[in-house]
């Protein structure tokens, strides 16, 4: 991408309505627009940000064999009274009358939605078990919506349904989207920390959420140290294992939100060392829920003694819009946003140091094209700005590489390699800087994308 033609509307002072650094730097970084309270346009560095989380999220869901179907926004009042939720979810939901004065809503979860397929189509034990996910916007009217993307009113929400014939079922399936989650949450850089937590209006009895630890958070939670040390499972975890005692080595820490915590159990099981007191965000949520909608709304299978029974199911949420301002808050500095390389919206910004310079614009559209084909996304900064400012610019967006090229440089054919995150700078020549960013990038050409 040519920055000349691009859409990066940067901000140089901070925008006083932010209050937290992640709501800050996306709005400077020219990521996210708001467009209302709690509701945000996407502007393109933002939404290629999006894009890349959602494809770590599908990515980890497939491999632990869930498959991906796609919800309408809108949804029948008359489905959640199956449920007995249409009238008990309260103002955060918000209720459409079309033409014909048909109740409407727009979701702000899908399980009745999803219940309603699964018994239009699946009567049998033999089916089971069945996980089906989707990535799509909800609408929540949250009483506070702030912090930018943390708490809009509009997010968008990955969110699984678990379908099994019975409570141990549905606990392998439980473990295999808790196992998932580590996955995933790792792949974007941040250390998700799975907490036990309360189920709240979805109901059930088994829920652990995934916290980020961050200051800014809004939950306060407790745990203990060590948990951050745990390894994470393997791409390569055989999914139709047991997975019980990675579950247990995950969940024998003691790790709970303010909702559920147990003083006592805490002061007793955590040694003074160990003890973390802090606030985190939560960018996961798991559930077990067992036979709370499949009763009411007759979701039944034929088990394989002929006996017609409810399905166990569970719910799995990951907020995929949130996690941008999660990530954030874990990675940025002084001069703005630190991507992992997992999520950047860009490989690298290339810096042309003299626009115009016939030599310089050259050897930027010789490294643009090579790169490209290479697999990587280059933002190429081609605009006449000074030096100076591009340099910030680029530490503000974040990109994990920005390769410099000026006239200097070029003149004993040597060009200038920066990485973001500890601020170290090279010179190398041309071929020995490209051979240092497609190594570090080693999965791009599995995932073109321009
Ligand atoms: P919270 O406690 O933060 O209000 P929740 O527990 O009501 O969230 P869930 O129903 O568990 O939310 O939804 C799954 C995930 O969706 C959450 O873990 C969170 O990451 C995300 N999410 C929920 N509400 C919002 C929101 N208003 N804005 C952005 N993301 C949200
Ligand atoms: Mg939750």
């Amino acid at each position: 991408m040519r920055l000349s033609r691009y859409l990066l509307p940067t901000l140089k002072e901070n925008p006083a309505e932010a209050q937290v650094v992640s709501h800050r730097l996306m709005l400077r970084a020219g990521m996210i627009r708001q467009e209302a309270a709690g509701i945000y346009a996407w502007l393109p560095l933002g939404l290629r940000v999006l894009r890349k989380i959602e494809r770590i999220v599908r990515e980890e869901m497939d491999r632990a064999g869930a498959i991906e179907l796609l919800m309408p926004t809108l949804q029948l009042a008359d489905l959640w009274r199956e449920s007995g939720r249409y009238d008990a979810y309260g103002a955060e939901m918000l209720r459409i009358t079309d033409r014909h004065k048909r109740e409407l809503l727009y979701g702000p979860t899908n399980e009745e939605m999803v219940t309603e397929i699964f018994r239009s189509y699946v009567s049998s034990w033999r089916s089971l078990p069945l996980n089906l996910y989707q990535v799509q916007w909800k609408f929540r009217d949250e009483q506070r919506p702030r912090f930018g993307l943390m708490r809009g009113r509009e997010f968008l929400m990955k969110d699984g349904y678990s379908f099994d014939l019975d409570e141990a079922g549905a606990q392998r399936s439980y473990n295999r989207m808790f196992v998932a989650y580590l996955r995933l949450f790792a792949r974007m850089g941040i250390k998700a920390i799975p907490m036990r937590a309360e189920t709240g209006p979805i109901g059930g009895d088994l829920s652990h959420e995934f916290i980020v630890l961050a200051q800014t958070g809004e939950s306060a939670v407790y745990c203990d140290g060590r948990v951050l040390e745990l390894p994470i499972p393997d791409a390569d975890i055989d999914y139709a294992g047991d997975l019980q005692p990675v579950i247990d080595a995950w969940t024998a820490p003691y790790a709970a939100t303010e909702d559920v915590h147990d003083t006592a159990r805490f002061e007793r099981d955590v040694t003074p060392g160990h003890r973390v007191h802090t606030r985190g965000i939560e960018v996961g949520q798991i559930f077990y829920f067992g036979t709370r909608y499949s009763v009411p709304m007759k979701a039944n299978v034929t088990g394989a003694d002929g006996m017609n029974v409810p399905i166990h199911g569970g719910c799995y949420g990951v907020g995929v819009s949130r996690l941008l301002g999660a990530i954030i808050e874990a990675s940025h500095d002084e001069h703005g946003i630190v991507w992992p390389a997992s999520v950047t919206p860009f490989a690298l910004g290339l810096v042309n140091l003299k626009s115009g310079d016939v030599r310089t614009d050259e050897a930027c559209e010789a490294l643009y094209a090579q790169l490209q084909a290479a697999g990587l996304d280059v933002l190429l900064d081609d605009t006449d700005d000074r030096a100076g400012a591009k340099f910030a610019r680029m530490d503000l967006i974040g990109l994990p590489w920005q390769l410099i090229v000026g006239p200097r440089g070029l003149d004993v054919g040597m060009v200038e390699l920066k990485q973001r995150s500890n601020g170290e700078r090279r010179e190398l020549s041309i071929e020995a800087a490209v051979q240092v960013l497609v190594a570090s990038y080693p999965n791009e050409k599995d995932h073109p994308h321009e």
